[in-house]
């Protein structure tokens, strides 16, 4: 535990921690507003139109009836201009001078009767003294007689003006109180007649205003004369109501001698929020577009987290596909490969395109088996076969080594439940071969120790039982030349001789097998200082004997001036019995044609004049070359292994001995193919010295 939190990394200091935090919180921030600022500036984008379109359409309204007011104002002056115009030729026409004044008064009387707006009509002569006067009938008395006198200032003035004009002439406006409270507003006309004289006309204002303009434009707005300076004269029509907002046109009406505003005031409620059809069409699309807006967002984020899903999904199972170690490949239903993971493609060297290539055969199917595996895959195809579990094949690398394979198959079956391919996977089962193969070799070499061991223990037991024997036989050969006496003659010394033989080699026999017994029991043996050429003396009798029945004939060549050899002799001169043996089986085999020599050869192992190697040591060399049937790759490769032979009598000892006695003289045994033919064999032993 106390390791495990030594292990852990230490603890940001605290001021960096904040730092981190405030980092992380940032980068959070900065992505949620990439995120939403589009969707943010399309809904500010989308609300302004929409009320800058709402905006519009309620000014637009206000200036539609803003127009139409100064069109009827604009009216209205033209028909008041035009109706006083009117008046004053038909006051010239009907009222000129001259005629009898009873005629005068009937048709001034006449005239009032039929124009309201006119108060009182007078004739007054050039002094502007009244020669008849006519008040409308309509009204009560309101001028009266007392103060319309020639010092009447406003008729003095229109008259002026007449006069000096030629045409007809108004007065300003006047107001004239009424006995008993209030007042009507007057204006003069003044007519100037020939002869001097003047008709003088007296319009109320206000009668003017209900007779001269038409009725519509009083209906629902209100018409007024005003001064120029604003000053309401008079007024005509509804008055304002509440929650109705003003909208106001004025116009001047320019008269010979006098000015008046025309002024007319609409009420008209104020333009709803949806005035119109257009800006409700408008509002409702803008809605519309929102709410789509809302959706799309709303949508878009559902597909960002499904995409967003299906990526980490996608992601992940490629991450799979790639780690796995075994080798996925899909097929169609045609054989062509439509899929390879890595681990395929590393496993057969070829890249997925190589092998997506458009071919019903793999390339990495051994090129002499490819014709029995498209057969096999055609009849797969075809339904013939089922599907592969475990099943064992050989596919070739790209650089041609085969190499086997452990294949599991499955059909393809797609979303819609139909089959269209198959999808395999591979097992590279070549380690585990090698494994195998590594095993039983070691459970052969055990076997064979095993075997080894009791062929030692026979060895030993052999020894210990021919000792006696070969004890027997010396002291009998001893026994027979005793009798025979050291003087014998003729026959009788040949039978001495071969007496004396039988003791010798008795007495080698007893050698040969106290060594082997010494080198089971793996017991050091006396090494002595022995020349060359008395190792091979001893074996050479032995040797003739066997070339003899073979019919081979026997080379023997030492370099000169060799130095001895340090070894245990008895077993050494078995080496070279055996290498000689051997070589000469060799040349007896069918295989073996031709001359049968074996060359025995005793060298320094190296050339002469090359340096003593680094120990001092001085080494000879042994050979045994024959002509024989020589060795085959496949022998060779097992030639030292025990028990190994390839003959029918053979025990497949000797090498293994020879090769385990060369080296422990500190020596190496080697072979190699002889010219023209067969094989030499050669073994080093320490010189002495
Ligand atoms: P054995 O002589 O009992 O077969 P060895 O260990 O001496 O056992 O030899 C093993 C095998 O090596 C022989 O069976 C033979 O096939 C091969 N061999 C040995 N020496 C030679 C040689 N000089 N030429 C060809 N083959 C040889």
């Amino acid at each position: 535990m106390a390791d495990e939190a030594l292990d852990l990394p230490a603890p940001p200091p605290p001021q960096q921690q904040q730092r981190r935090g405030w980092g992380v919180a940032f980068a959070r921030l900065r992505s949620l507003w990439q995120r939403w600022f589009l969707w943010l500036l399309l809904a500010v984008l989308v609300s302004a139109l929409l009320v800058t379109v709402v905006w519009l359409a309620g000014r637009h309204e206000v200036e539609q009836v803003q127009a139409a007011l100064e069109r009827d104002t604009a009216d209205a002056v033209v028909d008041l201009r035009s109706g006083l115009q009117r008046n004053a030729q038909s006051l010239r026409a009907t009222l000129a001078p001259g005629m009898e004044r009873e005629h005068w008064v009937d048709r001034a009387a006449a005239q009032l009767r039929e124009h309201r707006e006119w108060l009182r009509l007078e004739w007054r002569d050039a002094q502007l003294r009244p020669v008849e006067a006519v008040n409308t009938p309509y009204r009560m008395r309101i001028l009266e007689e007392s103060n319309r006198g020639p010092a009447q200032s406003d008729v003095a003035l229109a008259c002026a003006t007449a006069r000096k004009a030629g045409a007809p002439a108004y007065s300003p406006s006047h107001y004239v109180p009424v006995a008993g409270g209030g007042g009507v507003e007057v204006m003069e006309l003044c007519l100037p007649m020939d002869g001097g004289d003047y008709l003088v006309a007296s319009y109320s204002l206000r009668d003017t205003l209900v007779e001269l303009v038409g009725p519509t434009l009083t209906r629902g707005q209100e018409v007024a004369f005003t001064e120029a300076d604003g000053t309401r004269l008079v007024a005509l029509g509804t008055s304002r109501r509440i929650g109705t907002r003003v909208f106001t046109a004025q116009q001047r009406i320019d008269l010979p001698g006098a000015s008046l505003m025309l002024r007319v005031d609409g009420w008209r409620a104020a333009p709803d929020l949806f005035p119109n059809m257009l800006t409700a069409l408008v509002t409702a699309i803008s809605i519309a577009l929102v709410s789509v807006l809302v959706l799309l967002a709303r949508d878009t984020r559902r597909r960002l987290r499904a995409e967003r899903d299906l990526a980490d999904a996608l992601a992940f199972r490629k991450a799979m596909e790639d780690s796995v170690i075994t080798g996925l490949r899909a097929r169609d239903l045609q054989g062509r490969i439509t899929y390879v993971n890595p681990a395929f493609c590393e496993m057969v060297g070829f890249t997925p395109e190589e092998l997506m290539a458009d071919s019903v055969e793999a390339p990495y199917w051994p090129t002499e088996l490819a014709h029995e595996y498209h057969l096999r895959q055609t009849r797969r195809f075809a339904g013939g076969l089922p599907p592969r579990e475990g099943f064992e094949s050989v596919f070739m690398r790209k650089d041609g080594t085969r190499f086997p394979v452990l294949i599991f198959e499955a059909p393809l079956i797609n979303a819609h439940k139909v089959q269209t391919g198959w999808m395999s996977a591979f097992i590279d089962v070549s380690e585990q071969r090698r494994v195998e193969e590594i095993s039983r070799a070691s459970q052969e070499r055990l076997q064979a120790s095993a075997r080894l061991a009791t062929v030692g223990e026979m060895a030993s037991l052999l020894s210990h039982e021919l000792t006696q024997p070969l004890a027997a036989i010396a002291s009998y050969a001893t026994g027979s030349l005793n009798l025979l006496g050291p003087e014998a003659k003729g026959e009788q010394a040949e039978v001495a001789m071969a007496v004396k033989r039988i003791a010798e080699q008795a007495d080698r026999a007893g050698q040969v097998i106290r060594s082997v017994h010494d080198f089971v029991r793996r017991r050091d043996r006396m090494r002595e200082a022995v020349a060359p050429q008395a190792l091979i003396d001893a074996v050479l009798p032995l040797v003739r004997l066997q070339a003899r029945k073979l019919d081979v004939s026997i080379e023997v060549v030492f370099e000169e001036r060799l130095p001895a050899v340090v070894c245990d002799r008895t077993l050494v001169e078995q080496v070279l019995l055996n290498l000689a043996r051997n070589a000469m089986q060799a040349m007896d085999s069918p295989d073996s044609t031709g001359t049968r020599l074996l060359r025995l050869r005793v060298a320094r192992a190296l050339p002469v004049g090359a340096t003593v190697p680094a120990d001092g040591r001085r080494w000879l060399e042994f050979s045994v070359a024959d002509l024989g049937c020589g060795i085959s790759d496949d022998v060779a490769a097992r030639l030292f292994t025990p028990f190994f032979t390839t003959r029918a009598d053979g025990m497949g000892l000797g090498l293994s001995l020879c090769r385990t006695v060369v080296e422990q003289h500190g020596g190496a045994l080697m072979f190699e193919p002889n010219r023209p033919r067969g094989t030499v064999f050669r073994f080093t032993l320490p010189a002495a010295g």
